[in-house]
This record gives C-alpha cells, sequence and structure tokens, in this order.
C-alpha cells in the first residue's frame, strides 16, 4: 500500500508539488473558493529563468530577452555600481544582499502564456487547515469546516506560521510579517515588442522597478505612486512623447516577507516534518523569498525522503494493524 500524500495549499507551489508526486495520487486542500486559480492576485513582474519550472508547472511559456538599466541621479546606467546595489536592497528588504539589479544588460527569461496552471488529482476547495493530529501512525488535518482527512506524509505550502499553529507550536505575535507591494499597470498605446525593466534604487521614490512587457508597463513601488513619479518612471524609459492609458492599482499583500532568523526558521520547520511528518515547501511555507525555479530542486529532496520513508511506513504500518 502506498503512502497517503496530503498537500496542503494550492497555489504555484501546490501544483507544482502536485504535478512532481502524481504517481502518489496526493490529495489537495486550499481555504480558497473553488478552482481560484494560482496568481490569480498577482500582477507584479512574474518571469521564469528556467523553461523546466514551466513544465512542472504545465503551462506555456514565451521564452524573451529582457534588457535591464538602472535610474539612478537623473539618468539612465547600464552597469550597477555597489551603491545602487545596497540602496535598492535596503529599500526593497530592509537588508544588504546581491540583488538582481547587479546583473544589467541582457537577459533570457520565460514568461507564462495562456490558461493559468491547475494541480493535478483531487483538490478540496474551501478547506482552511486548523488543526494537525499526529500519534504513532496516526495523522489527521482537521479543517474549519469541520471535515478531516488522514494523510501519512504530506507537504504544506500554507504560510509557516499558520501550519505552526496548526500544528500547536506557538512563535511570537506579529513575527512573521509582510509588507504589501503596490502595482500599476499602464498601456503604451503603440505597437511594442520590447522587454524592458528599470531599476528605481533612490530612496526619492517609492517605485522600485519598472517593467515594459510589449505594450504593458508595469510600475512596482512600495505605496502607492502619485502622477509626477509615474511620468518620472514613464520618461525614464523615453516614452513621455507616447500615449499611455492607466489600466489599474493594485494592491499585493503579500508583496514582500519580513525574514526571520535563520534558527527559528529552520527549527519550526524541523520539528514539523519531525513531528507530524509535514514538508514545508514553497515561498510562505518555507518563510524564504524564494523564486519558483527554485523549487523544482527543493521538491526532488522532499520526494526522496518521502519515497525513503515509505519502507519504514509500510513495517510500522503492519505493527499498528
Ligand atoms: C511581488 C512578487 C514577485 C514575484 N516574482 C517572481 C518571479 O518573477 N519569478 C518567480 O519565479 N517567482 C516570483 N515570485 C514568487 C512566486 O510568485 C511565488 O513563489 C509563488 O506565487 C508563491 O506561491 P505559493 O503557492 O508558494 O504561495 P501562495 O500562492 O500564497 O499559495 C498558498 C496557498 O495556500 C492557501 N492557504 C493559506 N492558508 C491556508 C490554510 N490555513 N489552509 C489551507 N490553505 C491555505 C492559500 O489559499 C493559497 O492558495 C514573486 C512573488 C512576489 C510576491
Amino acid at each position: 500500500m502506498s503512502q497517503r500524500i496530503a498537500i496542503i495549499g494550492a497555489g504555484a507551489s501546490g501544483v507544482i508539488s502536485s504535478r512532481g508526486t502524481c504517481s502518489f495520487s496526493p490529495t489537495l486542500y486550499d481555504a480558497k473558493s473553488d478552482g481560484a486559480a494560482p496568481f490569480e492576485d498577482h500582477r507584479a513582474v512574474l518571469r521564469l529563468r528556467d523553461p523546466k519550472t514551466a513544465i512542472l508547472l504545465g503551462c506555456d511559456v514565451e521564452s524573451v530577452v529582457v534588457d535591464k538599466a538602472v535610474y539612478c541621479d537623473g539618468r539612465l546606467h547600464t552597469k550597477t555600481d555597489l551603491r545602487m546595489n545596497n540602496l535598492y536592497s535596503l529599500k526593497t528588504t530592509g537588508e544588504l544582499g546581491r540583488k538582481s539589479i547587479s546583473e544589467l544588460g541582457k537577459c533570457q527569461r520565460y514568461i507564462m502564456t495562456g490558461p493559468p496552471p491547475q494541480p493535478t488529482g483531487t483538490v478540496h476547495w474551501n478547506q482552511r487547515l486548523k488543526l494537525v493530529r499526529s500519534s504513532g501512525v496516526y495523522r489527521q488535518l482537521i479543517f474549519e469546516s469541520g471535515c478531516q482527512a488522514e494523510y501519512d506524509a504530506a507537504i504544506s505550502t500554507i504560510p509557516l506560521p499558520a501550519l505552526a499553529g496548526a500544528c500547536g507550536i506557538s512563535v511570537a505575535p506579529g513575527l512573521f510579517k509582510t509588507n504589501p507591494i503596490y502595482v500599476t499597470t499602464l498601456e503604451v498605446c503603440n505597437p511594442s515588442s520590447v522587454h524592458q525593466t528599470i531599476y528605481f534604487p533612490e530612496r526619492r521614490f517609492w517605485v522600485y522597478r519598472a517593467t515594459l512587457q510589449n505594450r504593458t508597463l508595469i510600475i512596482e513601488s512600495t505605496a502607492d505612486i502619485e502622477e509626477n513619479e509615474r511620468e518620472e518612471v514613464i520618461n525614464a524609459f523615453g516614452l513621455g512623447c507616447c500615449r499611455i492609458k492607466q489600466l489599474s492599482t493594485h494592491t499585493q499583500k503579500n508583496g514582500k516577507m519580513v525574514s526571520v532568523s535563520e534558527d527559528l526558521r529552520r527549527q519550526l520547520i524541523w520539528e514539523i516534518t519531525d513531528k507530524f511528518n509535514i514538508f514545508s515547501f514553497g515561498r510562505f511555507g518555507v518563510w524564504k523569498p524564494l523564486r519558483m525555479d527554485q523549487l523544482p530542486e527543493d521538491l526532488d529532496k522532499i520526494k526522496r525522503m518521502i519515497s525513503s520513508k515509505q519502507k519504514q511506513y509500510q513495517i510500522q504500518k503492519e505493527r499498528a494493524t
């Protein structure tokens, strides 16, 4: 008998884990209402570096060459210096680290096209995880709806503090925080086939990144922007003479996660796996700003751990019954 695999959370990471573990016929649970697609709330730029990720997501991609530059001290730069990197890093994360602003010039990326990715296997929507119980080989997920599901191993993509709470592990209130980002989407009325990104490291701008994707100009900022800032971004692209329509403004609630101590993060993930046989996966699941391209490698490790437990599981189960 093979293990019963539950996947908690059917966003992008849930889709990737369901497709990557399809040989286990996993069952998915998500708090969202019926069939809401991953990325439904995502208006920021979304690009993949590795087309293999798109295969795991089960979606089509278009390969594009993106030109990147920095706008600083009133002009465009095609080379970043340390000051720009540090300004950008502090502005977007409050920490110092090497950011994508350091890699300017041309780069190849993949943009998802076609219908949004969908999980494989059975999905139970409207199921918000409330409690996890584990005793010997008996493990159970209990949802706010009152539904209960037994599992042998689980992959959780829901935010780590929510999973910890359901497992009865307390974390200091307010420790795991996310900050919103604001996305302004405009349309350039001229025909366009370019993919260009400009970074804005200076603190005088709320905008930190703007991307021209064919005719769509996507402006990402840490606060709502005013007309004058929007104009400066448009001029940085040299589009001051174009007719430009505003399409939407959107607040993306979980735009940037505030990092927590590495020891605490690892300790929580380990404790949950050890006690409940639940593997945390994905950006919010492990509370680390991962790109989707980093997920296939993590999933391979989880699959190896689940498979290696299969034999041990069979022996334990035979003993228990
Ligand atoms: C601004 C921004 C830009 C990004 N740009 C890129 C990029 O260019 N390239 C790239 O590769 N990646 C990018 N990413 C990362 C990528 O978007 C994320 O990794 C991905 O969307 C996260 O998906 P997820 O499934 O891990 O989380 P989510 O999409 O949050 O999915 C979690 C799911 O869990 C469910 N859930 C939550 N709590 C519960 C509960 N208690 N019980 C049951 N279900 C629950 C939710 O309903 C949700 O469906 C970006 C992210 C952001 C925020």
